[in-house]
């Protein structure tokens, strides 16, 4: 695999997202969210060493894609810098961008991102990848979610569950491990090395390297899941296509101007 796996942060959705676009998201008001008061701490839950510097301008240039993918990322990508101090710069291609480039979209192999800022400015290597939006019955609230999505990796947000307030257990987890296993495997990986790998980037960060806001359901950066509860209930985590509160306002306070 030319991309190596161990970088890119998010593997496809497909195989376990019980909602996208055909249902309707509920509309919930939140009256009880809060930062912690730790100034170490932001979830949606960004890893302090993958940040951006502060006033930044990201040059993303799209190394392949339609006129109408790169048209839909210049439009959703940006949503997540409204109130920061961070802007992103887009070039169609290679002959037009800066030789350094920050974000390098392609729409090839799979979906996925690295993780922030992974401090290799000057290759022409993919750092985002969209596949996905080649399907062409995707809806569209799913092609956002996964735009929102992966551009919250290149920003150094990790996936929610990782939150170390995820308070659903470790059941649900194995579950996340058990779907990343094929995948890992099916991008090259040996056996015990996809076993060693997906049980890391599915473990709870710790509190000492992350920014974070409480657990937040409705982040963009939450996998959508169904598990049984203690209760023996079912709880059904959604695939929501748009940011949430907490989303916005983590970026604002850690990226902020
Ligand atoms: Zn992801």
């Amino acid at each position: 695999m030319t991309l190596s796996g161990s970088k890119f942060k998010h593997l496809p959705h497909s195989n376990n997202s019980p909602l996208v676009g055909q249902r309707v998201l509920r509309c919930l008001f939140w009256v009880a969210f809060y930062f912690t008061t730790s100034a170490q701490v932001f979830s949606a839950v960004l890893v302090k060493q993958k940040m951006w510097p502060k006033n930044s301008t990201l040059n993303v240039v799209f190394i392949d894609g339609n006129i109408e993918q790169k048209q839909k990322v210049r439009q959703i990508a940006p949503l997540w810098l409204n109130n920061s101090s961070l802007k992103f710069q887009f070039f169609d291609n290679f002959a037009t961008a800066p030789k350094q480039t920050h974000i390098r979209v392609s729409f090839s192999s799979y979906t996925g991102s690295t993780l922030g800022n992974h401090g290799d400015l000057s290759s022409q290597t993919p750092t985002l990848l969209l596949a996905e939006l080649n399907q062409t019955d995707l809806p569209e609230i799913y092609a956002n979610r996964l735009i929102l999505h992966e551009f919250g990796h290149a920003l150094g947000l990790e996936h929610e569950y990782r939150n170390p307030d995820w308070p659903f257990g470790q059941a649900p987890i194995n579950q996340q491990i058990e779907h990343c296993l094929p995948r890992l495997e099916s991008l090259g990986y040996a056996t015990m090395e996809a076993k060693h790998k997906c049980q890391e980037i599915n473990a709870p960060l710790n509190e000492n390297n992350i920014y974070k806001t409480i657990y937040d359901e409705f982040s963009i950066m939450n996998y959508p899941q169904t598990f049984t509860l203690a209760d023996q209930s079912q709880k059904h985590i959604l695939a929501v296509s748009k940011l949430s509160i907490l989303d916005k306002l983590a970026i604002e306070r850690w990226y902020g101007k």
